[in-house]
């Protein structure tokens, strides 16, 4: 199993609490320019998979992937598909915003899709409530944001929502009413996310100059517990601390990820894995990345192998074979005897962060 990774840098506008490398796009010709380069890298780098890696998913993530205009998305899809065999594609997903969706133009962007073979979205609503979007400087409102979604639903069997919780402002009744307003529009797959003090963000700046303060771990972790109880309720299973979905419904792509299967990925800031010891970056930067700045990479030591194993496995359900940490099993992990594996359990996901580093080595 294998997957392609598709990094689109551009955005809007930013969001207050977002640190991921994307740039405001302004100028047209240089989303043209990024495509053309796109498809360039994409058959420069068709070698890259082992051999008998079979490619399995496709993501599109940003970055607004859904910024890109329905030819030039079809473009980048005819270079991927001039370069990689692509006929055993079981996931293809798209990121997408709801402004986007909802604008004119939104309809044609859908066919666009369709037609590529795109058979998932994943769209980034992150609340209900327009008091909390607007502060989050979101581009949509609640009313789209329920447009969009019945849009994508109308047109996909599966589609997957993001929502954001643990801010300040937030109260546990309006978490909770976002929680089910998500799972009553129909759709398949809910990522919740924290939110966090993300390096570079407009709100680690509002809260170095004590303009922001993230709200106290008991609120966190009793919203991190509704979320379980409510998408448990309403039918949903958590596979991974931050991913719940209908049965059957996870996400490949993540879950190759997180199973170590070898991704390739493109554009500027992409990662790529080739499933052994070695790992590899573009830079996170537009403009180098269109000049043609060679990729980092590294190569995973023994020690780097296990630790990955067991930081990606633990943060499934599924969690890790027992035969990988072995003697240093201890208490604050469950023990699955029918498949022999260790996981965190459900509610201790809300620390695995803690849990995992008892569990890492070190040289
Ligand atoms: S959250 Fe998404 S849309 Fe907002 S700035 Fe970050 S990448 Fe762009």
């Amino acid at each position: 199993m294998a997957g392609i990774y598709i990094h689109v840098p551009f955005c809007a506008s930013f969001c207050t609490y977002c640190g991921f490398y994307s740039e405001v796009l302004r100028d047209s010709a240089l989303a043209g320019r990024y495509v053309s380069a796109l498809c360039s890298e994409a058959s420069s780098q068709r070698g890259f998979f082992p051999q008998g890696a079979v490619i399995r998913t496709v993501y599109f993530g940003g970055g607004t992937p859904s910024l890109l205009s329905p030819s030039q998305f079809e473009d980048i899809c005819a270079a991927l598909a001039a370069s990689f065999d692509l006929s055993a594609v079981e996931e293809f997903t798209v990121e997408v915003n709801p402004d986007d969706i909802c604008r004119s133009g939104g309809r044609e962007l859908l066919k666009a899709y369709r037609g590529c073979g795109v058979n998932r979205v994943s769209v980034g609503v992150q609340s209900f409530h327009d008091a909390h979007l607007k502060w989050m400087n979101r581009r949509h409102d609640a009313v789209e944001a329920e447009k969009a979604v019945e849009l994508l639903t109308g047109s996909f069997g599966n589609v997957s929502l993001d929502l954001i919780f643990g801010y300040s402002g937030l109260t546990d009744e309006e978490w909770e009413a976002d929680i089910r307003k998500a799972a009553a529009l129909g759709v398949q797959h809910i990522s919740a996310y924290q939110m966090s003090l993300d390096a570079g963000s407009m709100l680690s700046k509002l809260a170095d100059k004590g303009c922001y303060a993230e709200p106290d771990e008991d609120a966190c972790r009793r919203q991190y517990f509704l979320l379980q109880d409510v998408l448990d309720e309403e039918g949903f299973v958590q596979y991974e601390i931050s991913n719940f979905c209908r049965p059957g419904f996870h996400s490949r792509h993540n879950s190759a990820y997180w199973a170590r299967e070898p991704y390739l990925g493109l554009g500027p800031g992409a990662h790529s894995f080739d499933g052994g010891r070695r790992r590899s970056w573009n830079v996170s930067d537009l403009r180098a990345w269109l000049d043609g700045a060679a990729a980092e990479g590294e190569t995973l030591s023994d020690a780097d192998i296990y630790n990955e194993k067991v930081m990606l496995g633990l943060r499934t359900s599924a969690g890790v074979e027992a035969t990988l940490i072995g003697e240093s099993a201890k208490h604050n992990l469950s023990f699955d005897a029918a498949t022999g594996r260790y996981s965190i359990g459900r509610r201790d996901m809300f620390v695995s962060d803690s849990i995992i580093r008892d569990y890492l080595k070190t040289d």
